[in-house]
């Protein structure tokens, strides 16, 4: 809380009357602080991987272009680095679209049943990579939403990257997708590392992670759900999360059903 007193004075210099006026600061300064914060992560995202391609750079050329296999290292590690900045700037600027409204929203009568097994189907090497099993239970009726098809598909490929990513070799993941009530739920749940219950609530938020090494280790920007989050908020849906640590997670997904055609 601010306080901004003043005096008012007569001719002669005497105090007549004052007046406080309070002012509550703490949003205003809780949105500056974010937006601190929110600069400062950029940049730290941004110049780990630069100084790294810098040195790396310097290092070939310095002598090291001499040693073919070593040379071959090397530019593998400049071009992951430059990947990572790429996708980095690709969350943000998707993000900031999404802040100014500039997204143009491409809304379909769809039915969530297939753009969650086309995801599925997307992924399939990486669950097999790391030999994980998927049970899929999907409904046998359709899931009828009203939603822009690409923005759905990268929420669900965020949710599925993300159980893979923290889920270990050999465990298991299960996705469903149906209506219930007036709701289209998709959901995913997987038997892997879990999140502490402390950090449930700021998942969400923007460079977020409980575990940043792990994160970075996985290829991850701390954006994902943030932008699904948005996705979903756009879509009138909501999104739910339950974890218990060491057992695994589960995120729920609802959207509203479309009931605005009787057949798809
Ligand atoms: P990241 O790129 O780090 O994966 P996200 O925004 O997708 O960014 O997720 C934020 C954080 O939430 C992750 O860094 C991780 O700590 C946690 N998280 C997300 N999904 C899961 C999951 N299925 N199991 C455990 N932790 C998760």
């Amino acid at each position: 809380l601010k306080a901004s007193p003043a005096l008012f004075r007569d001719e002669a210099g005497r105090i007549s009357g004052a007046i406080v006026v309070f002012q509550d600061i703490t949003e205003s300064q809780r949105l500056e602080d974010m937006r601190r914060e929110f600069v400062a992560n950029v940049s730290h995202e941004l110049k780990t991987p630069i100084t790294t391609i810098k040195s790396y750079s310097e290092t070939l050329l310095c002598g090291a272009l001499e040693d073919k296999e070593l040379s071959k290292n090397f530019v593998e590690v400049i071009e992951n680095e430059a990947d990572r900045m790429s996708s980095l700037v690709k969350d943000l600027l998707q993000l900031s679209h999404m802040d100014y409204e500039k997204v143009v929203w491409e809304m379909h009568h769809l039915d969530l049943r297939e753009i969650v097994t086309d995801s599925v189907r997307k992924l399939e090497v990486h669950f097999q990579n790391k030999n994980q099993r998927l049970n899929m239970q999907i409904s046998d009726e359709a899931v009828p939403i009203y939603a822009d098809r690409g923005k759905i598909q990268q929420v669900i490929i965020n949710l599925l990257t993300n159980a893979i990513k923290y889920t270990p070799e050999n465990g298991n993941i299960r996705i469903s997708a149906q209506v219930v009530d007036k709701n289209a739920i998709f959901e995913v749940q997987d038997s892997g590392i879990g999140i502490p219950k402390e950090d449930i609530k700021r998942i969400f938020e923007r460079f977020y992670r409980v575990d940043k090494g792990r994160s970075r280790a996985q290829g991850g920007t701390g954006l994902g759900l943030s932008i699904a989050h948005n996705i979903i908020k756009q879509h009138k849906g909501s999104i739910k999360v339950s974890s218990e640590l060491e057992k695994g997670s589960i995120f729920t997904v609802y959207f509203p059903v479309d009931n605005s055609v009787d057949i798809l």
